[in-house]
């Protein structure tokens, strides 16, 4: 027998068919230079301060004194530490270093999370939204069957202009919401008033927040949350993931963290037994995980040292002056353009109710860009595309000035 859920999967084609369209278009156009602002990965090399602390710690891997075999499955003290002093305490989050465990990113550690949850749960997301959510609970049967509005088992808060981006709360009891801010696809962020709500209706309903901030690094303004535990009462209610990977270019590399709170605790069938899901987590990892490797976790700690963060906010920023660059851009051409502000990512209201795949295709023929079109992360994507900030600056120049040709 098999996991006969996986057959239950729909093909996601969106970035097989983007690759396609493209591959014609170069066929039958040679001479043109397609640029690519639909390229979800980084372009910029990593910072020479995790460059060096990798050669050290390999290195140290060369002499049997200074050797590291299996590390611990939460991941090195030295990086939970840094962790903690970095990122959570000079925000204020009083979260202890081993409610941190050092994963190899975001994206497994979003579907593995689903091993210590309950099968008949029901699940909230946002839609557009980031597949892996879905996916996973689809490969485990939480997602219940395809139907005309989507997953029997998934409450979908759309998001668009209407609404502003703010996902609302619904009016009925739902167990696993999760929630990705700043949010890719469409670049938006929330509010501590807007987070601080759901993290209410949580604590109302008993509900767990599963909270993405794989973009994090990428928040400019000074009221936006970098972590949903900035909001009192958080810890008893939210599960939150962090990536390297955007954030000091680590997509290769390969590695994040999630902090799993001791404070949350959810009640067993009995009705009676309080349940610690910190320790189901820790149980989880240290059953199927082996840990991040230790050249990694230098590398990883390397983005805490003085030169780390400013090799890390050079990066950033050099992304984040192509989206301003966009956004002004595109905006001064009349463009109704979302995100961007703190995001590597715009979401782009296609002009004149054009539907976002024949956007993609005007822009892919007449201008030589390659975009993402939004329906592609959701049936509320329809009507917008989304472009990305991980380009070269010279491209990014020259895919704007294409824009005013259309
Ligand atoms: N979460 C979101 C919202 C993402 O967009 C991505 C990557 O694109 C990830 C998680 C995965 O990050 P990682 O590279 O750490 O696995």
């Amino acid at each position: 027998m098999i996991n006969e859920n996986f057959l239950k999967l729909s093909n996601n084609y969106l970035f097989s068919d983007i690759a396609r369209k493209v591959r014609a278009y170069k066929e039958q156009n040679p001479d043109m230079r397609v640029i690519s602002l639909g390229i979800g990965d980084v372009t910029q090399p990593l910072p020479q301060a995790c460059i060096k602390a990798m050669h050290d710690a390999v290195d140290e891997m060369a002499s049997a004194a200074t050797f590291r075999g299996y590390g611990p499955e939460q991941g090195y003290e030295f990086l939970r530490q840094a962790i903690v002093d970095n990122d959570l305490r000079p925000r204020g989050i009083g979260i202890e270093a081993d409610e941190i465990f050092i994963s190899d990113g975001a994206k497994s550690d979003c579907g593995n999370i689903c091993d210590i949850l309950g099968l008949d749960c029901t699940l909230g997301l946002t839609d557009p939204v980031y597949p892996v959510y879905v996916d996973s609970n689809v490969m485990c049967g939480r997602a219940g069957t395809m139907t005309d509005k989507g997953w029997s088992r998934i409450t979908y808060f759309p998001v668009s202009r209407e609404n502003g981006f703010v996902p609302q709360r619904p009016d009925k009891h739902i167990d696993i919401i999760y929630l990705c801010y700043p949010n890719n696809p469409t670049g938006t962020v929330i509010t501590t008033q807007q987070l601080a709500e759901w993290v209410e209706y949580a604590r109302r309903e008993g509900s767990i927040i599963l909270y993405d901030a794989a973009y994090e690094a990428y928040i400019r303004h000074e009221e936006i949350p970098h972590s949903i535990y900035e909001i009192d009462g958080a810890q008893e209610v939210a599960i939150e993931f962090h990536s390297y990977s955007k954030t000091a270019g680590f997509t290769g590399v390969r590695c994040g963290y999630t902090i799993v709170p001791k404070a949350l605790c959810f009640t067993a069938s009995d009705g009676k037994t309080s349940v610690s899901l910190h320790s189901l987590w820790n149980r989880r990892q240290c059953t199927k995980f082996n840990g991040t490797s230790y050249i990694t976790q230098r590398a990883a700690e390397a983005i805490y040292t003085a030169e780390g963060k400013e090799q890390v906010r050079n990066t950033i920023d050099y992304y984040m002056d192509n989206a301003a660059y966009m956004h002004a851009h595109l905006s001064a051409l009349g463009y109704e353009v979302y995100g961007g502000t703190d995001a590597p990512y715009i979401w782009l209201r296609t002009p004149h109710g054009i539907g976002s795949w024949g956007f993609f295709e005007r822009l892919l023929h007449e201008l030589s860009l390659v975009t993402t079109p939004g329906v592609g992360f959701g049936p509320s994507g329809e009507g917008y595309v989304r472009l990305t900030a991980f380009g070269n600056h010279e491209d990014c120049r020259e895919a704007m000035e294409r824009f005013a040709r259309l």
